[in-house]
């Protein structure tokens, strides 16, 4: 059996004062089995080191992006070794915002890929569909061009993550259906069987994201294709604690 994965992403919101109360008083709370879900929360940069130094052992900092460089001259970024250098051992790569908002294409996704996994990092790789391609029922092709562009970054699926975020549902209350998100990880581990191996995908956490809070993730975990969440605004609020209790 896969073991259940929960990330709290909380993409650029969080200060002293609020990460204080995050930490002390929903994080350092979550009642889990580490055997059985790994718990990642990923804070802006700035708050990486305050996160790393307050959270319970049991929780990983994940970094929620990573440059496209090494080391040297490039302005405003930090290298998937630094990361490493600085113990942090998860990445989010891939998020939609970054892609939309910041020109990330699938080929620097895939090299951020290969970066990070060359550094020792383990990466959440996110992918997903706009509600145009949804309704134009091309979901499949542009999670296969997404996935595509991974394959050759990856030599050992084992240290990733992949978190199927459709964008109509990151930020819009408006959730995936249970049905529907299964039959997208499903699709997605289609594509690891023909394109990396059987029991690379069978072995794979396909986690959702997008609108989950401590209603709807219930229904979503019942789901024997999706092994765990990636939680925007929820990840900010007690609400964390039981999504990730339904998930251990
Ligand atoms: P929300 O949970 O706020 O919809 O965000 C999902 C997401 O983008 C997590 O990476």
């Amino acid at each position: 059996a896969r073991r259940y994965f929960v990330g709290g992403n909380w993409k650029c919101n969080g200060a002293l004062e609020f990460n204080k109360f995050l930490i002390e008083d929903v994080i350092n709370k979550l009642e889990f089995d580490p055997a059985k879900v790994d718990v990642i929360v990923a804070p802006t940069t700035l708050h990486i080191a305050m996160a790393k130094v307050m959270v319970a052992d049991n929780v990983k900092v994940a970094s929620q992006n990573v440059s496209l460089y090494g080391t040297g001259a490039y302005t405003g970024e930090i290298a998937a070794e630094q990361l490493t250098d600085f113990g942090i051992e998860w990445v989010i790569i891939g998020h939609s915002e970054r892609r939309a908002l910041y020109g990330e294409a699938n080929e620097t996704v895939g090299t951020k890929v290969s970066n990070a996994l060359e550094a020792g990092l383990n990466v959440i790789l996110c992918i997903g569909e706009t509600l145009e391609q949804r309704e134009s029922n091309s979901t499949n092709d542009v999670l296969k061009e997404q996935l595509d562009a991974c394959k050759e970054s990856v030599k050992d699926w084992s240290k990733v993550v992949i978190a199927y975020e459709p964008v109509w549902a990151i930020g819009t209350g408006k959730v995936a259906t249970p049905e529907q998100a299964q039959e997208t990880h499903a699709y997605i581990r289609q594509w690891m069987a023909e394109n990396v191996s059987e029991e690379v995908g069978a072995a794979t956490r396909i986690i959702y994201g997008g609108s989950v809070n401590d209603k709807n993730c219930g229904d979503l975990i019942n789901q024997s294709e999706i092994d765990g969440f990636l939680v925007g605004g929820a990840s900010l609020k007690l609400a964390f604690q039981k999504i990730v209790s339904t998930a251990s």
